[in-house]
């Protein structure tokens, strides 16, 4: 079977837009209209109104013109129209004049505004920054949204009046005919014009103009779990964006960041700080008290504690938002030499002057 070149067809370019295209399908639908037809030229128009309704039943759907672009027409066995539309219906409808009005064909052929099908509603991203400290007790936040929400005055509808589909007389199903190598076959379908609801809008709802959903701030607490990492997205089912035709919302994604805490450092769970610590605590030993995340805690710092020393304080660090261990605090200390001296802090310092131990290292390179 030879490849028909649809956008021939409808004379338009290979990267034509949406819009060209339906402009060029009006055009040509207008003019191959049977109505039209001289009498001598009834089959003729026919079936060039045939073509060009199978050309844009392909290039007016994305996923079909997609198909086409990379297999060609005989990819779609069968013909590329049975899925979505009988064209021989749509043609007597156009015959008898039942389709008042002719953007109407339109707006089903490319699956546009009115009689879309629902869809998920899309998933929203929403970005906050808590502390250390309420990362490590969890906290509540209240986020700001604007999304798309029900519309409450038609119920996500569209519409306020419904009256039963007269295609598929209220059932939502309709028969069409499937053509195949191998005959006409009879396929039932959701009806595509109440899209398989059995019943058509005959207003649209003021309220959200027929969308169904209308852009809504919304005041939302999420409770953020003690010991969340910095980058971590939690998952709020169903607070995304309301669907189209009244589908189903999204998720919404809170990603939470953790800011940076003057005086701790963290890796993973456990808390890292450091602390400064005279000469004689250092060297006499002393009971100190330390800040933790949640307060303070008190450290022992054992005689002859050399600097840079680091002590773990077990389960101070931050809990696991997996429900492991709690991490540890570590502390290390860090041996400051005094700038500036009182004169009584010199003379007690001048009596260790003597044990000196750079000359004691000297003595054991040197002998
Ligand atoms: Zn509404
Ligand atoms: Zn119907």
């Amino acid at each position: 079977m030879a490849d028909k070149d649809y956008y021939k067809t409808l004379g338009v370019q290979k990267n034509a837009t949406k819009e060209e295209i339906k402009k060029a399908f009006k055009k040509l639908a207008l003019k191959y209209h049977p109505d039209r037809a001289p009498d001598d030229k009834k089959k003729e128009y026919e079936e060039e109104f045939k073509k060009i309704n199978e050309a844009v039943s392909v290039l007016g759907d994305d996923k079909k013109r997609q198909q086409y672009d990379q297999y060609g027409s005989s990819s779609f066995q069968g013909g590329p129209g049975f899925e979505g539309f009988d064209f021989s219906d749509i043609m007597s409808q156009f015959r008898s004049g039942a389709f008042g009005n002719f953007d109407d064909v339109f707006d089903q052929l490319f699956g546009g505004s009115g009689r879309r099908s629902s869809s998920r509603g899309s998933d929203l991203l929403y970005e906050t920054e808590i502390t250390l400290e309420e990362a490590a007790q969890g906290t509540t936040q209240t986020l700001s949204l604007n999304k798309l929400e029900r519309c409450p005055e038609c119920s996500g509808r569209g519409a306020t009046q419904f009256e039963s589909c007269h295609h598929c007389h209220g059932s939502g199903y309709m028969k069409r005919t499937q053509r195949t190598p191998f005959g006409l076959f009879q396929q039932t379908g959701p009806c595509p014009y109440c899209r398989g609801r059995g019943e058509l809008p005959q207003d649209s709802c003021a309220a959200c103009a027929g969308e169904g959903a209308q852009r809504k701030k919304k005041k939302l607490e999420v409770t953020i779990p003690a010991g969340i990492e910095a980058g971590m997205r939690l998952r709020v089912p169903g607070e995304g964006e309301i669907g189209e035709q009244n589908g189903p919302a999204g998720d919404l994604y809170v990603q939470v960041q953790v800011k940076l805490h003057p005086y701790f450092e963290r890796r993973e769970n456990d808390l890292h700080i450091t602390i400064p610590l005279s000469f004689t605590q250092a060297a006499l030993g002393d009971e100190i008290e330390v800040p933790t995340i949640n307060g303070k805690a008190k450290l022992t710092i054992p005689a002859g504690t050399a600097s840079e020393t680091v002590f773990r304080m077990r389960g101070k660090g931050l809990p696991s938002v997996h429900g492991h261990a709690s991490g540890d605090e570590m502390v290390k200390v860090r041996i400051e030499v005094p700038s500036k001296l009182s004169r009584k802090q010199k003379d007690l310092l001048l009596q260790l002057h003597e044990d000196k131990p750079s000359q004691s290292f000297l003595k054991k390179i040197f002998g």
